[in-house]
């Protein structure tokens, strides 16, 4: 009878030791309580290059691909254990969802361009299959982004342009566009391209711009060296979520490459997709133009991550295997 007593005893203990960690854990974090439902797992892998930092919290493995980020960079995350069936981050106050892989879950950490320089809390948040959850709590650093300043000089009959308002009501246009988030990977595993292959890299995201010598504001994408009339090709698979006209970027293409990753194309002459359609990798969405708020024909790109607009050039070099 001792000795029946005694494993029981045993076994209680055991088990108090056992779920204890994990009721403090869920205490300490009452929100956020799932996962988003409904993220589709991409039966391919991504180009993944080499972590730079790996750290081990009980079931857990995450890796870190930067070791610290810029303002308007992207940091990819993995995060992999045996029985895991979600995970998401909080930076600030903003939840990422990481999106399943055969290999794991992956989640983009978006610094915006705007985001003051200095040390930031990152606490990730992994759910198991046996419904219990696992909170990593961790800090990485945001750095200043070096932008550089620039003034641009508008023709007299596109001054009109140089309106807060209307960047104002754009970007809200465009955020629209940016918030629905397709729950499936449409990219590939070759990752993201420039939309001119072998394109030089001339005006960079993220400068100080003052127009005509009296507005300010800063440049959200990358120009492209360009001639008037040359084709413009998708960055990576995905579909058209916006073909059309806008105040600002002029003839536009927005693609949805899903988990909320979007690319657009800006100042188009002509446009030659629409709305809701398919796009391969390399498939041409229309030409070099000079519509909207251009001093000169150009071609204007811009990636947006969760929502806000990131370095297009950072994030296509991040996916690059080193
Ligand atoms: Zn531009």
């Amino acid at each position: 009878m001792p000795t029946r007593l005694l494993a029981l005893l045993l076994l209680v203990l055991f088990a108090a030791f056992v779920t204890l960690p994990l009721v403090s854990a869920q205490e300490a974090t009452p929100d956020p309580v799932m996962p988003t439902p409904g993220l589709v797992a991409s039966p391919t892998p991504i180009p993944r290059p080499l972590p730079l930092n790996t750290l081990t919290a009980e079931r857990a493995t995450l890796e870190f691909f930067f070791t610290e980020l810029e303002q308007g960079q992207t940091g990819l995350l993995h995060v992999s254990g045996a029985g895991m069936a979600g995970a998401r981050a909080r930076f600030v106050n903003n939840l990422i969802d990481f999106f399943p892989m055969p290999d794991g879950f992956y989640g983009l950490l978006a610094v915006n361009m705007e985001q003051s320089p200095r040390t930031y809390d990152l606490d990730i948040f992994v759910w198991y299959d046996d419904g219990t959850r696992q909170t990593i709590n961790t800090q990485f650093e945001v750095i200043t982004g070096g932008f550089i300043k620039q003034d641009v000089t508008l023709a007299p009959d596109k001054a009109y342009l140089i309106d807060p308002e209307v960047e104002r009501d754009e970007l809200a246009r465009l955020e629209s566009v940016f918030s629905t988030i397709t729950l499936e990977r449409l990219w590939d595993s070759e990752g993201f391209q420039l939309p001119i292959p072998g394109g030089e890299l001339t005006s960079p995201f993220g400068a100080f711009r003052t127009f005509n010598q009296s507005f300010q504001t800063r440049h959200t994408g990358w120009d492209i060296r360009a001639t008037l009339g040359q084709p413009i090709m998708a960055s990576a698979k995905g579909t058209v979520a916006f073909a059309g006209f806008m105040e600002i970027r002029g003839n536009l293409v927005v693609i949805d490459h899903g988990y909320g990753v979007f690319t657009t194309y800006a100042h188009l002459g002509q446009v030659h997709v629409t709305r809701g359609q398919s796009v391969n990798e390399g498939q041409v969405l229309g030409t070099v133009g000079n519509t909207g708020r251009t001093s000169g024909p150009h071609f204007h790109w811009e990636v947006a991550v969760n929502g806000g607009f990131v370095d297009a050039n950072q994030f296509m070099l991040m996916w690059k295997p080193v």
